[in-house]
């Protein structure tokens, strides 16, 4: 299974292969087919026509869900500095496993500020997997839970602090200055606080399979 993928909203109906219209609703179905999560999306009326009645008992069913189309706006080409989520996407993008760590503490930051939503939640192989939704766009975000210890947090948010405020340009994370020496580098913001590391729950009982690190 790869570690993580975003799967952009469809254009078009997979089923009969017409555009969506904007503000059009449609329905996803994501299946699991072994290397991927496959997202799949479906217009009105080939919903009701080929999948409403057994959706559910399709091969690798995970889940479900409808949605209202929004047809793309040209944005203004603007260079700036990366946020979470422009983060986020060069490290998926990359699919190198170190960034795997730094990938789902960005991903619980914009839960926390709602830019990305848990649209469902399970485990494979052992290891929980989020799909998390972008509600503004649809786009959908494959993250896996590198299982963080406590001893390992704190190393993962410099290196998200690091990124986001120097970007991708040096492909080797740089080795952590020690404090004798230098004064590590005030973060851009604060990142996380150990306990609210657990995605889509309210309450901060979060990592328990760190408590005993
Ligand atoms: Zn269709």
């Amino acid at each position: 299974m790869n570690e993580w993928n975003i799967q952009s909203r469809g254009h078009v109906c997979e089923a009969c292969g017409k555009s969506f219209a904007n503000h059009e609703t449609f329905h996803t179905v994501l299946c699991d087919e072994r290397r991927d999560f496959r997202r799949s999306d479906i217009c009105v009326a080939c919903w009701k026509k080929d999948y409403s009645e057994n959706a559910r008992e399709r091969k690798g069913f995970i889940s479900y869900w409808h949605g209202v189309y929004e047809a793309p706006v040209a944005a203004p080409e603007v260079i700036q500095k990366d946020t979470a989520e422009t983060l986020l996407r060069k490290l998926v993008a990359l699919n190198d496993p170190r960034y795997v760590p730094a990938g789902y503490i960005l991903a619980v930051m914009l839960e926390r500020k709602r830019l990305l939503k848990v649209k469902e939640q399970f485990t494979r192989e052992g290891r929980r997997v989020f799909i998390y939704e972008h509600p503004k766009t649809g786009d959908i975000f494959t993250i896996v839970d590198p299982n963080l210890q406590l001893n390992q947090l704190a190393e993962v948010q410099h290196d998200v602090a690091r990124l986001l405020e120097h970007g991708l340009e040096t492909p080797t994370p740089a080795p952590i200055p020690s404090p004798a020496t230098t004064p590590p580098p005030a973060a851009p913001e604060p990142v996380l606080p150990p306990d609210t590391l657990n995605p889509g729950t309210a309450t901060a009982e979060a990592l328990p399979a760190a408590t005993a690190a």
